[in-house]
């Protein structure tokens, strides 16, 4: 198994080398992947730091020069780096440019891949399959990039998109990782709470999802952590903004527009109840829930008078919903 393991991390690490070399090395690379890149404004620093690549849009012009190479199938299939269909083979990431995906340590692990023109039929991102090297699950997306920094700044952004860890590199921000698009996770939130125990979320200024994504909030709350939230205007995210802005301009507005979860969470409630009593009844039950998680009494306390505060509604029953949920998870 431990030999299966590392015959898949070497031809993720051969993949990885051939995809930058495509990139910078051949004409398709140059015209199609690089100047993609470039024009959304990263350089050819943050392009290398980041190991940027091209999948050449051809059935499989990689898995032919890894055969040739001495990698064997299965491994290339057991990576999902090649699909195995009867005799044929080819390449998943076929004409996408690849954003390889690094654990802690900086071994390669996977790659997601991004596809250059907007067809909508086919899937924005392509990632990795699960394997035995990649468990979607326990990575983030930036980690060996940001550890340092997560730990000097005792603090870590986390984005939704690749691309908005690597906008905030270039910017000058460090302190940054993605769960890119998946929902966040307990092993992911474990990584960070070694690092740090102060997350701040930054969300796409586009709404969708917003409410949903907020319940996965409750699991960093579940483990101790302090968790800010920052969203960015309508039609902005994180590398779009970024881009925009200079890295003082960009600090300044996350100072300002990091606000305490709870309290976030509270008025984003408050203002959807307005004045409907039955709504309101419900989204108090949802905030006592986030508050239930947290494991410091004092901190359970503190928040509770606030939210009493803000939801305009007596402690005393917040206090009861308290002790009604924690009776019941016991
Ligand atoms: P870009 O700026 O390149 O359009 P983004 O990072 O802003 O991409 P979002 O639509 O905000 O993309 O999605 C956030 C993340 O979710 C992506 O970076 C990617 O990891 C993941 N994702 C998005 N679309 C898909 C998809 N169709 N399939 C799988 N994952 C996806
Ligand atoms: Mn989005
Ligand atoms: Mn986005
Ligand atoms: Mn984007």
């Amino acid at each position: 198994q431990a030999n299966e393991r590392e015959s898949m991390y070497l031809v993720s690490e051969f993949a990885n080398k051939y995809f930058q070399k495509i990139l910078h090395k051949t004409d398709p690379g140059k015209a199609i992947g690089l100047s993609y890149f470039k024009e959304r404004g990263f350089t050819l620093e943050t392009i290398n730091k980041f190991e940027l690549g091209y999948c050449l849009d051809e059935w499989d012009a990689f898995t032919k020069e890894a055969l040739a190479e001495g990698y064997k199938l299965e491994f290339l299939e057991k990576t999902g780096l090649s699909i195995v269909k009867g005799e044929k083979q080819f390449d998943r990431f076929k004409g996408r440019v690849m954003f390889p995906i690094h654990s802690m340590s900086g071994r390669v692990l996977g790659f997601g891949g991004r596809i250059l023109s907007n067809d909508k039929k086919a899937a924005k991102y392509l990632n990795s399959p699960e394997s035995e090297i990649y468990h979607k699950s326990k990575v983030l997306y930036g980690i060996n990039y940001a550890k340092q920094a997560i730990a000097k700044e005792d603090n870590c952004f986390l984005v939704e998109g690749y691309t908005d860890v690597i906008q905030f590199h270039q910017t000058g921000i460090e302190n940054v990782v993605s769960s890119s698009g998946t929902a966040l996770t307990s092993e992911q939130i474990r990584l960070i709470n070694r690092l740090t125990k102060n997350i701040t979320v930054l969300f796409d200024g586009d709404a969708a999802g917003l409410r949903a994504s907020l319940r996965g909030i409750d699991l960093i709350l579940e483990q101790g952590m302090n968790v800010r939230i920052c969203t960015f205007p309508e039609g902005e995210d994180p590398d779009s903004f970024a881009r925009k802005n200079s890295e003082v301009e960009l600090r300044d507005f996350l100072e300002e527009n990091s606000k305490d979860f709870i309290r976030f969470k509270a008025s984003l409630l408050m203002e959807e109840a307005k004045n409907d009593p039955v709504k309101k009844a419900g989204l108090i039950r949802e905030i006592v829930q986030s508050i239930s998680k947290i494991p410091d009494n004092i901190q359970q306390e503190v928040y509770l008078q606030e939210c009493s505060r803000i939801m305009d509604i007596s402690e005393e029953v917040l206090y009861s919903s308290l002790a009604q949920l924690t009776k019941k998870s016991d």
